[in-house]
Parts: C-alpha cells; sequence; structure tokens
C-alpha cells in the first residue's frame, strides 16, 4: 500500500533513510567500496557491487524515489538517457513497435529516430494533444506509449489522463518522462502512469554538479529494469549518489521558489514588446493552461520564450546576459540559458525541429533561485540592447 498521505516535504527528509542511523550519522555516509563482504548471496544479482545497483548509498535512493512518487519501487541509474534507453531496450525487442509524443527532449528523439531502428524497433509520432489520432497509429506490435510531463523544449502538456486511458485500454505501458515538472510539482504514478523517469541529473540534484537518472514503477517493472541495468552497466557511483540524495533533501524549497520565480518572469516576459512568444503552462495564454492547472501542483521552472528579430538577436541577447548563464542543462539553482537549436536539440536536423514548432531562434530558460526581481532587470537590460 503506496502512502499518500504524508507530504512530500517530509518524505524528501525522512524516507528511505537508514535506521538506525548508521553510527548515529544524521547525514547517510557515503559507502565508498565497489563490492562487498559476502552476506551468503544466492543468486548473481544480489550480489553486493556497485554495478549490481545493491549498495547502501544506491538503496537509500531507491526508497526515498519510490516513497515520494508513491511507486512502489524505483532504481537509479548513471544518467537520465540511461534510465530511458535502459527502460526502453529491457521493454521493447526487435520486432516491437511504440508510440511517441513528437516533440521530446533531443537526446530522447535522437535515440528513438536514429538508434531503435538499426535493432528492428519502429514507433510513431503522435501529437499529445489529438487523442483521437492515437488509435489509428496503434498496431499489433504496439508496446508502450512515451511522453513528457512538460515537453522539452516548448512546455506542452498532453492530454496525460487520456495518454493514461488509451494505454489502459489498448494494453500499452505507459511511460512518462516528469523530469520537468519533479515530484513537487507532479506525480505520474498518482494519475495512473506505470512507469515515471527523471533525468536525476536537473532539479532532482538541483545543484548542476553530477548527472543521474531514476525510474520509478511497479516492484515487477523495476526488477525487470534493473536485471537489465545490471548487464548494460549504467549505474550510479556512490559519491554522485550521495550528491543526489543530498540535493534532494531540498527539492521541494527549491521547486516552490522556481515556480514563482518563473511565473512572475514569465509575466515579465509576455508583456514586453520585443518578445513574441512565451511557452510557459502556467501562462493564461498557454494553450495547455486548463490541463496543466488540472494536473500540477506547480508551474515548473522552465519556459522558452522567442525574442524578435534574427537568430544573432537571440545570442546577442543571451551573451549580454550578467545572471543566467549560457549552459546546457536545467533544473540547478543557477539560473541557465541555452538556445535548444545549438545545444539540447542539436541531434534533430532543422527540418525535423521546424516539423514540431523548434523554431531556430527559441530560448530556453531554466529559471533558478536567484531573486526574480534582480533576473527580470537583467533581463530587460539585455532586450534593451538589441
Ligand atoms: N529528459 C529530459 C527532459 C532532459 O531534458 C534530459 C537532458 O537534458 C534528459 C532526459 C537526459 O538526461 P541526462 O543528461 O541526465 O542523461
Amino acid at each position: 500500500m503506496v502512502d499518500k498521505k504524508k507530504p512530500i516535504d517530509t518524505k524528501l527528509i525522512h524516507s528511505g533513510e537508514p535506521k538506525p542511523k548508521i553510527l548515529g550519522s544524521v547525514s547517510m555516509p557515503i559507502f565508498q567500496s565497489s563490492t562487498f563482504e559476502s552476506a551468503g548471496e544466492t543468486s548473481y544479482h544480489d550480489v553486493r557491487y556497485i554495478r549490481l545497483n545493491n549498495t547502501p548509498n544506491q538503496i537509500v535512493l531507491h526508497k526515498k524515489l519510490a516513497s515520494i512518487e508513491n511507486g512502489e519501487d524505483a532504481i537509479v541509474t548513471a544518467s537520465g538517457m540511461a534510465a530511458i534507453s535502459t527502460t526502453l531496450y529491457t521493454l521493447l525487442s526487435q520486432g516491437d513497435h511504440f508510440l511517441a509524443q513528437d516533440s521530446l527532449y533531443g537526446g530522447t528523439h535522437t535515440l528513438m529516430s536514429k538508434d531503435f531502428p538499426r535493432r528492428g524497433i519502429t514507433f510513431d509520432f503522435i501529437d499529445g494533444n489529438k487523442p483521437e489520432t492515437w488509435k489509428s497509429a496503434v498496431k499489433e506490435n504496439t508496446r508502450l506509449i512515451y511522453v513528457e510531463t512538460m515537453s522539452n523544449p516548448l512546455l506542452q502538456v498532453a492530454d496525460l489522463e487520456a495518454i493514461v486511458q488509451f494505454a489502459k485500454n489498448n494494453n500499452l505501458i505507459s511511460i512518462i518522462d516528469n523530469t520537468f515538472a519533479s515530484p513537487v510539482n507532479f506525480r505520474p504514478i498518482e494519475w495512473g502512469f506505470d512507469i515515471s523517469i527523471h533525468s536525476g541529473s536537473k532539479y532532482l540534484n538541483g545543484h548542476s554538479d553530477i548527472v543521474a537518472g531514476a525510474v520509478i514503477g511497479s516492484h515487477d517493472i523495476i526488477d525487470k529494469i534493473k536485471f537489465h541495468l545490471d548487464h548494460y552497466g549504467g549505474s550510479l557511483d556512490p559519491h554522485a549518489c550521495f550528491l543526489l540524495h543530498r540535493g534532494m533533501k531540498t527539492l521541494s524549497l527549491r521547486i516552490e521558489r522556481q515556480n514563482e520565480n518563473a511565473l512572475k518572469i514569465s509575466r515579465f516576459l509576455e508583456l514586453h514588446p520585443k518578445v513574441s512568444k512565451v511557452n510557459y503552462p502556467g501562462l493564461v495564454s498557454h494553450p495547455n493552461y486548463q490541463t496543466a492547472t488540472s494536473l500540477f501542483d506547480g508551474f515548473g521552472g522552465m519556459m522558452s520564450f522567442v525574442v524578435e528579430g534574427t537568430v544573432q538577436n537571440s545570442d546577442d541577447f543571451i551573451s549580454n546576459l550578467a545572471l543566467p548563464i549560457d549552459a546546457p542543462s536545467l533544473g540547478g539553482v543557477d539560473s541557465l540559458i541555452t538556445r535548444p537549436a545549438v545545444s539540447s536539440h542539436i541531434g534533430m536536423t532543422q527540418k525535423e525541429r521546424e516539423r514540431v514548432g523548434i523554431s531556430e531562434n527559441l530560448i530556453r530558460f531554466s529559471v533558478g533561485i536567484e531573486s526574480p526581481d534582480d533576473l527580470i532587470d537583467d533581463i530587460e537590460q539585455s532586450l534593451s540592447k538589441i
């Protein structure tokens, strides 16, 4: 039985922690040991070894992650892409087909479009907001459906309740990349998704100092994913586990601030004469505002927008900023800003980007926890120069 009642704030601090504390240590110690003295394990997958994903720093995270998203079980991985690729390769075999939302993180899009066909796995992209078109894409060999909570970088919010229902009706496994929302703003398992995936490099860790991933789901699914992860080798090392665990303790506080900052900044940008478009699901003007309001506890710290003018104008705007750092990745305490066409979505062709609505001058903004007024002043001064 999952315990939905305990607020996430308390679970982030207390769930999964060793009891009693190890030698009284309030902070979870780092077990910097690749292997452990045998305790009579009888199966290869239970032999205690970092690659086999069963050492103390990994186990604490598995329990905490499962608890905060109300899943039965969880597993951490060496990166978000290790979580995505291991999950998909665990559930799909040669000859299988799946459905995916058409606008996704560039790395996921490239994995699907460039790697899967070589392995005899096919897929079709679907528009997450046109449920009436999904049925015709289902084939006899369709196994699963894959979406993002808020798509990277356009912040589209698919009809997630319809996705869950559609998956149930058609016997598909439903998978959602919940990185952008974080478990504070959305908990997919509560809404009926089978699997929730995170790039732990982003909000979960929150300090832009590690790369990590996580998968949350039923015992049965996580056991299967662990079996394959044990062989693929994409396991999280103890020091990264420690940093991820430490970062998660302040997740709720950070996300609350990032929700507030992003809402304030998106409203400022929307009214600015030099900004032609703002994608943020907390804006009433966002096409999926109603869906976002009904599903999420907050709208997150990510947005994208278009500055009037050329690509050069967008680049000048970014380089004239004093506070946000021109860098890929997202979800940390420092504001980061980037042009997806040359960073997160560089693996896609310009045509592929255009097809899903990612223009060359689109700017993606990961709002940090700085003062929102300082960020707005900085944006204002930079816009005034173009
Ligand atoms: N999912 C989303 C939504 C992302 O934005 C990213 C990376 O930017 C990933 C997954 C991949 O994560 P990682 O870089 O940790 O492999």
